[in-house]
């Protein structure tokens, strides 16, 4: 079993499609051992993008992530990092497959529905970043 931090953005939540979003991932067969909505603060969303720091994006992506509440879950399947990633499609909407929940939802580069851990160090920290290991269930 491996576990991956999955967010829905700040679009997807104003546009009502939490449910949507949900639904997709309780019918793929992940479990969703945590689950929490919370409004990042800029500083709060420059922490959990602080890899992205010297980008051209990370200013617009800071502001974006901490403009209205996010649904953070952690979900635990087998190869659950790869499968969501699957799930939500590219990173840009319009190169994103027929289907998928960034095509379906996302509205460009930067608001794309969607986060997804890339690797299992990230998913950790990510995970970590939201969840105390007690809440998992
Ligand atoms: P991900 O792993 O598919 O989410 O993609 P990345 O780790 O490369 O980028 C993190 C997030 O930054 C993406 O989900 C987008 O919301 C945003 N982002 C990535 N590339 C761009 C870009 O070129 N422009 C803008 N405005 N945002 C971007």
């Amino acid at each position: 079993m491996e576990r991956t931090l999955a967010i829905v953005k700040p679009d997807a939540v104003s546009a009502g499609n939490i449910g949507k979003i949900l639904k997709e991932i309780e019918e793929a067969g992940f479990l969703i051992a945590g689950l929490r909505m919370v409004r990042l603060s800029k500083a709060g969303a420059e922490g959990f993008y602080a890899v992205h720091r010297d980008r051209p994006f990370f200013e617009n992506l800071t502001s974006f992530m901490s403009s209205g509440p996010v649904v953070v879950m952690a979900l635990e399947a087998e190869s659950a990092i790869g499968r969501w990633r699957t799930l939500m499609g590219a990173t840009d909407p319009a190169q994103a497959e027929e289907g998928t929940l960034r095509r379906r939802f996302g509205s460009s580069i930067e608001r794309n529905a969607t986060h997804g851990s890339d690797a299992p160090e990230t998913a950790a920290s990510e995970i970590a970043y939201f969840f105390r290991g007690v809440e998992l269930g």
